[in-house]
């Protein structure tokens, strides 16, 4: 087998220490491997690098397409950037692969039969980091949620299902509140949901599910969710699978994938030879799936489940009922390394058969074509305090001109005016809806901008409110 040229970083904290031992395990296993290492973390950050990684590096990464990443610590403060983030953004890697496997009796749970994989959407949602302080009272962070990345990111993870031999994949949204961004990744997940009639499919909203999957976790299978729900779930099923230390995840794009243990680097453990190295040996094998050295990573797998029952354990899962044998991170290398070609006798043994799944090879986004969009009205935000509704209504229907008339004042979301309820609250930020009978230019909201200025009114936010072929592409105001 010719061997699979790789990225490799030793981070810093236990980084070092468990990226060895996982080489030496996955290299015993028979990995065919060209290791290309480049500097993260610390040092790079000391050198007054802000990203942690050299820009030379991506080249490297680029060139290899394979990222084996340890964990680094990140400075608090100091303009320094995650390199994690960056890493996904530089890389394009949407998507976001985390197992989550209960190993009763050997390592402490309380949801014995869980096995659960999330796939978390990695580029979108209110990660994008685009925030702003719009009035003295009110900040505001955009969700942008899009049509091709709603789409890569379920057939990612109904290609992950079938490449994995998984049953179901479950979608999470909140879309009884949020109808459109929300609305529209549970619209993308029916319309390809039957592409895979082999897969079961079902959706919850999010909050419920969430309950549910604390609760009953072994009742799901693959669940694909957005960024942030993702980011938040996927630290609840490492964690009430008792198995934080011992996670691994994968980075997936289109020109490179990226794999690694879930924990951070742990810095009181460092250079200790204490830290476990089996979440970063998990993304290690999650890695030799997606280059296809599938037998060495199941060899690697069920060696590893061997070394667990075997009560051969680190000081962070050892306990005195299941475990025989208290070791540090290089013994515990050396007792895998001595049951490769063994396997589990109690936990289920592993077989992988397939990659990861990948959407690049035959997908097509469903691009829907707009025939007609047209702009039928405008929400001006406008910071005012000190003001009752109707007082903001009297001042704002003044701006009234060219067809445009103001229909509504919200705060908050809340409908206010007309005809608001005195127990609403408000705060100095106003939503002030004008609406059309006909379509109007973009002239048309630039002259109402001017009617505000020339008002002496501070508005801090402008959206146009669009129909897309007919169909009005904004949601109403409660109450509206
Ligand atoms: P952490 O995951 O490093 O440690 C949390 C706890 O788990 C600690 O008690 C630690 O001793 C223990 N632990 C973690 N990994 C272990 C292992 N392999 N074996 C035994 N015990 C282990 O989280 P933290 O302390 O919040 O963060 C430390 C640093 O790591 C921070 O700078 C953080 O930004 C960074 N971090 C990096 C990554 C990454 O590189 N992917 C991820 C998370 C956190």
């Amino acid at each position: 087998m010719s061997k699979t040229p790789i990225t490799v970083a030793y981070g810093d904290g236990i980084g070092p220490e468990i990226m060895r031992a996982t080489l030496d395990i996955i290299t015993a296993a028979g990995a065919q491997l060209e290791l290309h290492e480049i500097e993260i973390g610390e040092k790079v950050y000391a050198r007054g690098i802000t990203a942690g990684i050299d820009p030379e590096s991506w080249d490297t990464l680029l060139a290899t397409k394979v990222f084996l990443k340890a964990p680094i610590t990140t400075p608090q403060g100091g303009g320094f950037k995650s390199l994690n983030v960056t890493a996904r953004k530089t890389l394009g890697l949407y998507a976001n692969v985390r197992p989550a496997v209960a190993y009763a009796p050997f390592v402490e749970t309380k949801h014995p039969g869980m096995d659960v994989v999330m796939v978390r959407e990695n580029e979108e949602d209110t990660y994008a980091g685009i925030e702003h302080r719009q009035s003295v009272e009110v900040t505001q962070c955009l969700k942008l949620i899009s049509r091709p990345g709603c789409e890569k990111i379920v057939r990612y993870a109904f290609e992950y299902a079938r490449a994995n031999g998984r049953k179901k994949v479950t979608c999470f949204t909140k879309d009884n509140i949020m109808k459109m961004t929300d609305g529209l990744f549970h619209k993308v997940f029916d319309e390809i949901a039957p592409l895979y009639p082999d897969i079961e499919n079902e959706h919850w909203i999010v909050d419920i599910g969430a309950a549910k999957l604390a609760d009953t976790p072994e009742i799901f299978d693959v669940i694909v969710t957005l960024n942030l729900y993702g980011d938040i779930l996927s630290d609840v099923t490492a964690q009430i699978a008792g198995s934080v230390g011992l996670a691994g995840s994968a980075n997936i794009g289109e020109k490179a994938a990226m794999f690694e243990a879930i924990h951070g680097s742990a810095p009181r453990r460092a250079g200790q030879n204490v830290a476990n190295p089996s979440g970063l040996l998990h993304g290690a094998i999650l890695m030799l799936v997606h280059i296809g050295q599938i037998e060495v990573a199941t060899k690697v797998h069920n060696a590893w489940l061997r070394t667990i029952e075997d009560g051969v354990h680190t000081y962070d899962i050892y306990s005195e009922a299941h475990s025989t044998e208290k070791v540090g991170t290089q013994e515990f290398a050396q007792a895998v390394i001595a049951r490769l070609g063994q396997s589990p006798q109690t936990l289920k043994a592993v077989e992988y058969k397939a990659g990861m799944g990948s959407v690049d090879a035959d997908y097509k986004e469903q691009k829907t074509a707009v025939v007609k969009q047209e702009i039928i009205g405008v929400d001006l935000f406008v910071q005012k305090a000190g003001v009752t509704p109707d007082e903001m209504g009297a001042i704002m229907q003044k701006l009234d001109g060219e067809g445009l008339q103001l229909r509504m004042l919200s705060n908050r979301g809340v409908k206010v005016w007309p005809g608001g309820n005195a127990a609403t609250g408000t705060v100095d930020h106003w939503r002030c809806r004008y609406y059309t009978e006909n379509p109007i230019a973009q002239q048309q909201i630039v002259n109402l901008m001017q009617r505000a200025v020339d008002a002496g009114l501070y508005f801090n936010h402008v959206e146009a409110l669009q129909t897309f072929d007919g169909e009005k592409a904004f949601s109403l105001g409660q109450g509206e």
